[in-house]
């Protein structure tokens, strides 16, 4: 979708920070960091959010939180983190393109919402 932010990211005509990336995936670094470490983990696919699931394989979905995992992994997050996907309105999404915020590099509250 030429529209999207994330697509255009994915495709190099916007330049990002790239991390990982595989034939279904695609993850690079928060412009905005809420943590040491803040990564986001996207599918190549366009897909709006999580509630979006239906449209895509089972494949593109588990590469995104494999993609999650080895970005942690790389990234050195031994201690631990977070992965997040806003999804809609109350959830604060900004980005209409599915997400995963890999979030680490030190202690995190433990509140949710
Ligand atoms: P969300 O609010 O869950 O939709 O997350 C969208 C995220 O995209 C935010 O954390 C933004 O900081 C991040 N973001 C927006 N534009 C860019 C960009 N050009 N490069 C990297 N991250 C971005
Ligand atoms: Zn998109």
């Amino acid at each position: 979708m030429s529209d999207c932010l994330f697509c255009r990211i994915i495709s190099g005509e916007i330049p990002s920070a790239k991390v990982y990336e595989d034939a279904l995936t695609y993850a690079f670094r928060d412009i905005n960091p809420m943590m040491p470490v803040h990564v986001l983990v996207v599918p190549k696919q366009h897909l709006a959010s999580v509630a979006a699931a239906d449209e895509a394989t089972d494949e593109v979905l588990a590469g995104c939180l494999r993609t999650c995992a080895k970005v942690a992994a790389q990234e050195g997050l031994t201690g631990g983190f977070r992965v997040v996907s806003n999804c809609g309105d109350d959830a604060c999404q900004s980005v209409q393109h599915l997400h995963f915020h890999v979030l680490g590099g030190g202690k995190m509250t433990d509140r949710m919402g």
